[in-house]
């Protein structure tokens, strides 16, 4: 049975975020700390059985500055960093074409790009003439997912797919058509790196879902896809909340900000 490893590296930080921005519904239970949580922003690296595979490539400086968040590092640096350089990527997987997980497009040479038929479809389709549904992409990260499409360097899939042994991903829709999430083995079981499918570990604990939605039955249907797929909810990685920077342990190589997804969750 193959096992990987999984790391989450950090490459940006939000502001302290308003309780509409993290929550659809207002729920008077929630306590503020919880509810105007800043978000973190990550790109994951998977480790194992000779293949290096990139979660997400975030997003870079220009982006940053024009939609206020704080770059803490390119994520392509911060993968130097970490020891693995952007050239030795040979399988990237694109979970949506937001913004801040399909940017950096022209920093792994070498790098094939894993994306659902629905995103691509979804992304450069009749949705996109909606201000409220075309605000999370960038333009020129679509038009550059074109170019690699005509460079034969895009591997589509329609639902399910086992890019390597063991590894699948699973389209779950909702937040954006085409998200997919990723099913990882690991020595302390299937790890499931949910993306934007979860953002922050209270939207699924809640049941009250991140305000950027495409459609919301899919959404809370993913949350069920995403507990079957783990096995366990404590092996459901969210895509944005900082608490997992607080709870898993920290790499034990590179010099930049990692955690290890691969590892039992302390906290
Ligand atoms: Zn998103
Ligand atoms: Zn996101």
């Amino acid at each position: 049975m193959s096992a990987y490893e999984i790391h989450a590296l950090r490459y940006a930080k939000s502001g302290r975020r308003d309780v509409r921005e993290n929550f659809l519904n207002l729920d008077p239970g929630m306590d503020l700390h919880e509810a105007e949580t800043p978000l973190d922003y990550f790109v994951w690296l998977i480790e194992g059985e000779g293949r290096t595979i990139l979660v997400d490539t975030g997003f870079n400086e220009a982006a940053a500055a024009a939609r206020k968040r704080t770059l803490l590092v390119n994520p392509a640096e911060a993968l130097s960093r970490f020891g693995v350089e952007p050239d030795a990527i040979q399988d990237v997987v694109i979970t949506h074409l937001h913004y801040d997980h399909a940017g950096n497009l022209d920093r792994f040479p070498n790098a094939r790009f894993h994306i659902q038929d629905r995103e691509m479809a979804y992304a450069t389709g009749r949705h996109m003439c909606h201000r409220a549904l075309r605000t999370p992409f960038a333009v020129e990260d679509v038009v550059h997912m074109v170019r690699h499409v005509y460079a034969e360097r895009v591997v589509f899939h329609d639902g399910e797919a086992e890019i390597a042994p063991g590894i699948t991903l699973h389209r779950v829709g909702g937040h954006s058509d085409g998200l997919q999430v990723v099913r990882v083995p690991t020595r302390r079981g299937p790890v499931v790196i949910a993306s934007d499918a979860v953002h922050l570990y209270a939207n699924m604990n809640r049941q009250n879902p991140f305000p950027i939605v495409f459609h919301l039955g899919d959404m809370l249907e993913g949350w069920r896809t995403l507990e079957r797929l783990a096995g366990a909810p404590e092996r459901v990685v969210p895509g944005h909340d900082p608490r997992v920077t607080e709870i898993y342990p920290k790499a034990r190589r590179g010099t930049g900000e990692a955690w290890a997804l691969h590892e039992d969750p302390t906290g």
